[in-house]
């Protein structure tokens, strides 16, 4: 047994509100001395390319490169990895990547027109970017999966070329992750990170192709720079720390509820696990459980952490009233653990990803339900929505006018042009009215 102390809150308190204002509050992203680091490191690598890179990646990264070329990992350098994977892991990576295309492919969209009765054709034209980047951490654990969540929608939308930047500190590769680049047919890989290797993707250096848009979660630096370089491409979202919030009828098992949290807040210290329950005794079984189960964690330090500064056990008069405090969080993850989470869905109007019912654990959805694991953080789930294909195709509108049709509405742009003084517009419109 380890003590834990997590806040316990219960929604009937009269400042409840301002408690979950504060145990909500995040304000990583813009933070003045990380906005001045990736301010300079943009500059640098904008000014000086590829000789900024090696220089950033030997510095923050501790590595010795001498060149570019040194951080760039061959196709066959990733067919090998791929190829030397012991058998259960390839089997595994494998099936995830599987069910990730079939559930992208699902989401693909197609190009659309109709045409009027006059002849007159509208509609949309969908095609997929060029080129993309995808930003795959590395700093503290490596992810495989990431590669694949990032990499196969855009594979599935049909992007042309796509450019993988994954650090690897003191020069430690993870081959699951160089063999999730080749499973997933990622073209080029360079072993670079942080502001820089967001830098490199959004303008190009000599060896590092300039994007049209940069995808993939990553620490505090990743995200002020993709914020700072929005605008010369594209970007996904800016990512907060994970979160996770549990809703529970107070009859799953507590350790199943304790571990759930638990895989949230080992990711890092700063991640958030939340649980609603109606039922007080529960909130308490689930307390006994972590306090049982932490000792067991290989990352009960960081899980530790997290829990005593971010988490929290919330008492809640029902089910109804855990949906709306759930939509006022916006979670990233949000689990229904209750008997009929079917009856529970239609309250909920904000999540990254749903997970429905006691058997559904949010790890599934992290490795290999299908449905991507890059979601909205920090609330943003009221306006945007988990990577997807839509992230990698575009969409151009379609017109084109019979001559009838073209006359028919010459007559309608023409009153409007001329209500707007715009003489070039009206006369342009009226050359095609019919007589
Ligand atoms: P990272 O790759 O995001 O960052 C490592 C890089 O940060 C280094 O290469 C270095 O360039 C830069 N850096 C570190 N310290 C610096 C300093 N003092 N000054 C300038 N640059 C510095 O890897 P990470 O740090 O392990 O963070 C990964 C993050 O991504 C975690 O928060 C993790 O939870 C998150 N993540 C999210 C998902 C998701 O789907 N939402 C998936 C995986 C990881």
């Amino acid at each position: 047994m380890t003590q834990v102390s997590i806040k316990r809150l219960s929604s009937s308190q009269s400042d409840f509100a301002q408690q979950l204002d504060a145990l909500l509050a995040w304000e990583s992203v813009s933070d003045k001395r990380v906005n001045q680091v990736v301010e300079d490191v943009i500059t640098q690598v904008k000014a000086r390319g590829d000789q900024a890179l090696v220089d950033y990646t030997n510095q923050f990264d501790r590595m010795q490169a001498q060149s570019m070329a040194e951080l760039e990992l061959s196709t066959e350098r990733l067919a090998k990895a791929l190829h030397d994977l012991p058998a259960e892991q390839r089997a595994a990576l494998e099936a995830a990547a599987t069910r990730v295309s079939q559930y992208h492919e699902r989401q693909k969209s197609d190009s659309w027109r109709y045409v009027e009765a006059d002849g007159t054709h509208l509609g949309q034209q969908v095609t997929p970017m060029d080129r993309v980047g995808i930003y795959v951490p590395g700093g503290k654990a490596a992810y495989p999966s990431s590669v694949l969540m990032n990499a196969l929608p855009a594979k599935v939308a049909g992007v042309n070329e796509i450019i993988m930047v994954v650090p690897t500190p003191d020069g430690v590769v993870n081959e699951l992750v160089l063999a999730a680049a080749a499973l997933a047919g990622v073209d080029r890989v360079f072993t670079i990170g942080g502001a820089q290797a967001v830098a490199a993707l959004a303008y190009g250096t000599e060896t590092v192709p300039k994007v049209d848009k940069i995808v993939g979660p990553g620490n505090i630096y990743v995200a002020t720079a993709k914020r700072a370089v929005f605008g010369a491409v594209g970007i996904d979202m800016i990512a907060g720390p994970s979160e996770i919030l549990v809703i529970c009828d107070g009859k799953t098992n507590p350790d199943w509820i304790a571990m759930d949290l638990f895989s949230q807040a080992e990711h890092d210290e700063d991640a958030q696990s939340i649980l609603l329950c109606p039922d007080e005794h529960y909130l308490n079984e689930v307390q006994s459980s972590i306090e049982k189960l932490l000792p067991t964690m290989e990352r009960q330090a960081i899980i530790k952490t997290s829990l005593e500064t971010r988490a929290a056990l919330i008492l809640v008069a029902d089910l109804a009233e855990a949906a709306h405090i759930s939509n006022r969080i916006a979670p990233e993850h949000l689990e229904l653990s209750v008997e009929d989470p079917e009856a529970l869905l239609p309250s909920i109007r904000h999540a990254g990803a749903i997970f429905m019912g006691r058997y559904t654990a949010e790890a599934l959805g992290d490795y290999c339900a299908g449905p991507n694991h890059v979601l909205p953080t920090s609330g943003t789930a009221r306006f945007s929505s988990p990577l997807g294909v839509y992230d990698f195709q575009k969409r151009s509108s379609l017109i084109m006018f019979s001559p009838e049709g073209a006359s028919e509405m010459g007559k309608v742009a023409s009153i409007l042009a001329r209500g707007e003084s715009l003489t070039a517009h009206a006369r342009s419109a009226e050359y095609r009215i019919l007589d």
